[in-house]
């Protein structure tokens, strides 16, 4: 299985959580209980999600996302669980994806669970600023269908994360700074059962003594040569 992180999307244009003066963090975090109480924090929550700057809708699969969906296809790759909430993977030809944080390219009715295509919602904000709702609620509060900062993660998606990472034999963790919990401890649990984790990342990582194989570079680069020795 693969574990992956932003760090797998910064080739596709998508800046990661910790890069210095990154957009992440010029913006004011807005917490889930905040933006369910308040109409301003909602409407601050639509600026910053509609900011141009922060749109990953436009963005395409690279390399590294490609290799994942083709390994997948041939029976060497079981499941993808990401942190990631671009779409990528599914974009790339990857199926069985779990995504722990949500996906950015739905927005969902935090009143009535309704799911919907995000662009639209998104073009709405942009033309008319104001803060859209539910259709099919009337006034239920829309949010894109990420976590939020504060927010419990869905504790059937996280079930499938924890089924694929006691079944595997083999994890890649690609692209994660392995910091975040409890998305972080998957690759923990795979080095505590003894299967083998290797890590795939640019900068060290608090695992990398955990891992049976650490190789540090760029994610589109080294699963591309890996692709290739395991194709020769
Ligand atoms: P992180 O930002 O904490 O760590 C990313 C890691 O990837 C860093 O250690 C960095 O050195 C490395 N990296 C960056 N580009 C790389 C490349 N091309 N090749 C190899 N390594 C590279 O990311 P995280 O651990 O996923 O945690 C960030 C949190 O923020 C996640 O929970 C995620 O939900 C969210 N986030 C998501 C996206 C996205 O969906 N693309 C982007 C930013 C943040
Ligand atoms: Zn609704």
């Amino acid at each position: 299985m693969a574990f992956t992180g932003a760090g797998i999307s910064t080739e596709s244009g998508i800046p990661d959580f910790r890069s210095p003066g990154g957009i992440w963090s010029r913006h004011r975090q807005i917490m889930y209980d905040e933006f369910m109480r308040d109409p301003a924090a909602r409407l601050e929550y639509w600026r910053q999600r509609c900011d141009p700057e922060m749109d990953m809708s436009a963005a395409q699969p690279n390399t590294a996302h490609l290799v994942l969906a083709r390994w997948e296809e041939a029976g060497r790759l079981q499941a993808v669980v990401t942190q990631n909430i671009d779409g990528l993977h599914q974009l790339a030809g990857s199926r069985r994806v779990v995504e722990l944080h949500g996906t950015a390219r739905k927005v969902k009715c935090q009143d009535c669970a309704a799911l919907y295509e995000a662009r639209p919602y998104i073009e709405e904000f942009r033309t008319t600023g104001r803060v859209p709702s539910c259709p099919a609620c009337i006034k239920g509060r829309l949010k894109l269908a990420t976590i939020s900062f504060g927010q419990a993660l869905d504790a059937d998606v996280l079930q499938q994360a924890l089924d694929w990472t006691h079944r595997a034999d083999l994890m890649l963790a690609i692209g994660s700074s392995l910091v975040v919990e409890p998305a972080a401890s998957l690759p923990r649990l795979v080095s505590e059962r003894g299967a083998r984790l290797i890590i795939i990342n640019r900068e060290p990582t608090r695992l990398d003594s955990a891992a049976d194989l650490v190789l540090h570079g760029s994610c589109g680069e080294l699963l591309a040569e890996i692709a290739r020795c395991l194709d020769a």
